[in-house]
Parts: C-alpha cells; sequence; structure tokens
C-alpha cells in the first residue's frame, strides 16, 4: 500500500534537509529519483552518494526560479523516467529575518517599513513563483501520463504567524498552500492529487543552518509539545504516505509535521 517501486520521481531541492530525506525515501523505497537544486557543489555529492548505495538516483543543477528550466528538466526527466508519478515542489529558502530578533526585541531591518526589495522578491520568487512553476510543469506532464501526486513543502508559517521568519516567507507560504488546494481541486478529476506539508522547526541548512546550533535546538525543543525539535527524517514517513496509493483519497489537504508545536 505504501509502495513507492518503480515510481519516477522529482525532487526540487533535494540536495540538502527536507529535501534530501525525500529522496532517500523514495530512493529506499524502490522509486526512480531525479533531484533539481541550485546547489552544484552538494547536488554531486548527494546524487554520487546515494548512486553508490545503489539507489536510482540523479540530479540537475536548476534554479526553480527560471521557468525554462524547469519545463526543459521535465520533459528530459519524463523521457528517461518514461512517467514522472510523483513531484514533491519543495525548494525553499528562509529570510533570515522578520520583525522580531531570536531573543523577542524588535527587528529594524526586518520591520515592514524597512524590508528591502530584493529579500521580498527573491521569497516570493523561490517560496511561490517556483511552486507554481513546479506544479505547472507537473500538472502538464501527469495529464497526459494518466494521474500522479505532487507534494508542496509550505511551512507551519502558511498559517501561523512568526515574527522572526518576517513578511515575505509568511507570505509565500500561505500562497503556495492554497495554490496547491487551488491545483488540487483543477486536477482530481485528472487524477492528480495535490497536497502540502507543512514542516514545523526541523533542523537543516536552511537559513544558514541557524537550527543546528544546541542551544537554539534546546529552547525550541522546549517549546514543542513532543519534547523536541524535528530532524529531516522525521518527514520521511509522511513523504511517502503522501506519494503512494496509501493516501490515494486524500487531496487539498496541508498535513502539518511539528511535533505538537502549532496546537
Ligand atoms: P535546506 O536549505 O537544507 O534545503 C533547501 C534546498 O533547496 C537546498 O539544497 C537549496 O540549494 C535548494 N534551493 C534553494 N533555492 C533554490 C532554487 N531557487 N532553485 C533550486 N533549488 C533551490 O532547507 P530545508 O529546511 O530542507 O528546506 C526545504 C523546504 O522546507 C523549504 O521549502 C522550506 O521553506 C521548508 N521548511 C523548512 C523548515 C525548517 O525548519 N527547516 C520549516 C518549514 C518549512
Amino acid at each position: 500500500m505504501f509502495s513507492v517501486k518503480g515510481y519516477g520521481a522529482i525532487i526540487t531541492g533535494g540536495a540538502s534537509g527536507i529535501g534530501l530525506a525525500f529522496a532517500e525515501a523514495l530512493a529506499e523505497g524502490g522509486a526512480r529519483v531525479a533531484i533539481l537544486d541550485l546547489d552544484s557543489n552538494s547536488l554531486n555529492l548527494q546524487v554520487n552518494r546515494l548512486s553508490a548505495k545503489g539507489f536510482d538516483v540523479r540530479g540537475r543543477e536548476l534554479d526553480v526560479t527560471n521557468r525554462k528550466e524547469i519545463d526543459q528538466a521535465f520533459a528530459h526527466i519524463a523521457a528517461e523516467f518514461g512517467k514522472v508519478d510523483v513531484v514533491f515542489a519543495n525548494a525553499g529558502i528562509d529570510p533570515g529575518i522578520g520583525f522580531s530578533n531570536p531573543d523577542g526585541t524588535r527587528s529594524q531591518e526586518g520591520a515592514i517599513e524597512n524590508y528591502e526589495d530584493e529579500r521580498w522578491d527573491r521569497n516570493i520568487d523561490v517560496n511561490l513563483n517556483g511552486v507554481f512553476a513546479t506544479i505547472r510543469a507537473a500538472a502538464r506532464h501527469m495529464k497526459g501520463s494518466g494521474g500522479g501526486s505532487i507534494v508542496v513543502t509550505t511551512s507551519v508559517a502558511a498559517y501561523l504567524n512568526e515574527g522572526m521568519v518576517g513578511a515575505a516567507y509568511m507570505a509565500a507560504k500561505a500562497g503556495a498552500a492554497h495554490l496547491a488546494r487551488n491545483a488540487a481541486l483543477e486536477l482530481a478529476h485528472f487524477n492528480i492529487r495535490v497536497n502540502a506539508i507543512a514542516p514545523g522547526f526541523i533542523v537543516t541548512n536552511i537559513g544558514g543552518g541557524w537550527l543546528k546550533q544546541p542551544q537554539i535546538q534546546k529552547s525550541i525543543g522546549d517549546m514543542i509539545p513532543i519534547g523536541r525539535i524535528g530532524s529531516a527524517d522525521d518527514l520521511k514517513g509522511l513523504a511517502l504516505f503522501l506519494a503512494s496509493q496509501a493516501s490515494s483519497y486524500i487531496t487539498g489537504a496541508q498535513i502539518p509535521i511539528d511535533g505538537g508545536g502549532s496546537l
């Protein structure tokens, strides 16, 4: 029921953190995996590492904000795999600044009246426009191939206010979440399911790896009902569930995976 054996999977932002965990989960389950990522060093490293374990994994360097590159990558990978069954629109960035500092004081730089154009634009470009480009490319392919599953990595910041992550991230994630719901409604008729995973605090390289600091992990862990910060591996089960037929009657859902942090 949870099998992804023989599936063709595309994962954006799969060279690090949560996307890498998705890639591992799918590859371990017997899927053929294509990782699309901006960071060529991490991409090569991870593709070589997973290939050396005998998994069917390949990589392609691209920026999800480049729609032409996304379309070309999908065409190329679809031709190689024959069929793309699962697409994870996961690539994302954290602007690293909001209206409040980690110590609770107000941030001047992250205040709305001081928010820089470039920071706003890049965030919306990657975290919202990149998801649009990925969903569109997936829909074009899946409509002609009998269906599939699209999974968008949003965030609990799509529906919670988090002063530290700031205006652009929250707006982009809320936009991506609603875009996923719209796509779910529009594409259900074509046997294409679209769901979102909304992580809480997960230790990855995002935001310069600030969540890797032990004292930050402890203070966040103390606020989380389950009692600890999350790891990328915590997301593997949900990724397999949403990719596989185990979730065949679920579409348009956004599932929090945050140790109860948003309760
Ligand atoms: P990460 O930095 O470890 O990994 C992100 C990956 O995306 C990197 O490999 C990076 O090179 C790639 N990427 C960034 N911009 C790209 C672009 N324009 N084109 C292609 N690839 C690009 O971070 P992560 O925490 O694994 O983040 C993955 C997703 O999870 C993001 O969408 C993020 O917003 C979301 N998320 C993370 C957390 C968390 O606490 N880590 C919480 C909620 C949501």
